[in-house]
């Protein structure tokens, strides 16, 4: 069965989130976001992506909605914190239950490479969740803080590419887990003098994602998987496809 997870890049537009030291959180957000996002789909796991690029505001009403009409089967909202602290945090539901096991899963991955602050439940007005993309979402649903902005060792860290691969590749193998799906790891392009010349496949290397209405079905570089992918929703009747150069 294919699963679907609802990415929600936390923040966007007016709404920077947290910024200190040159790091801004709505971009720093998406940069661990996008991998994950692209990660997940190479381990064969869906994507739906409740928010847009940085410069785009999207309310938390739209991520939940769009969230809950997706059908997805967990959503993970991305950010990164600030206010005096180090490490990272993780926040599931007050009724515990599949969105605990997953913050757990997530919380073993992840604090193999990062200091681990805490992992917890927030109640907010009439005992519900506080955190609206967990209070308001259906799917099991969890929040990661991966580090702080404001914190001069989570800094050094969050300047580096390096560093940020890490979160991604942690957050997918958390998800992986949870969905008992075996991670495979993205293998690195080699530099294989008999690798055959690119004429006969002129976009290698360039990945192409597939949205068909709204959600993210798949990311090709040959135009044949790419043709194959538009045949098969058209003849499903799909009204929206887009085929976009990543
Ligand atoms: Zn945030």
């Amino acid at each position: 069965m294919a699963y679907l997870v609802a990415l929600d890049y936390g923040h966007g537009g007016s709404d920077s989130g947290a910024s200190a030291n040159g790091l801004v959180e709505k971009v720093l957000n998406r940069k661990i976001g996008y991998q994950v996002r692209d990660l997940l789909i190479y381990n064969g796991i869906q994507v739906v992506e409740l928010a847009d690029d940085e410069n785009t505001y999207v309310s938390l009403q739209e991520r939940s909605n769009k969230a809950n009409k997706s059908g997805a089967h967990i959503v993970v909202s991305m950010h990164n914190n600030a206010g005096g602290g180090e490490g990272a945090e993780i926040i599931y539901s007050i009724v515990g239950g599949k969105g605990k096991e997953l913050a757990e899963k997530l919380q073993t991955e992840i604090s193999k490479h990062q200091v681990f602050r805490k992992i917890y439940t927030r109640v907010g007005a009439n005992g519900r969740d506080y955190y609206h993309m967990i209070r308001e979402t259906k799917a099991p649903a969890v929040i990661i803080e991966y580090g702080f902005v404001d914190n001069v060792n989570d800094v050094q860290r969050l300047k580096n590419p390096a560093f940020l691969e890490t979160m991604a590749k942690d957050t997918v193998r958390g998800i992986c887990n949870y969905f008992g799906v075996v991670y495979k790891e993205p293998q690195p392009k080699q530099n294989d003098e008999d690798e055959k010349p690119t004429d006969s496949d002129p976009l290698d290397g360039i990945v192409h994602r597939d949205i068909v209405d709204g959600t993210q079905v798949g990311a090709f570089d040959n135009p044949e998987s790419i043709a194959d992918l538009v045949v098969k929703y058209v003849s499903q009747g799909k009204k929206n496809i887009v085929i976009q150069r990543v």
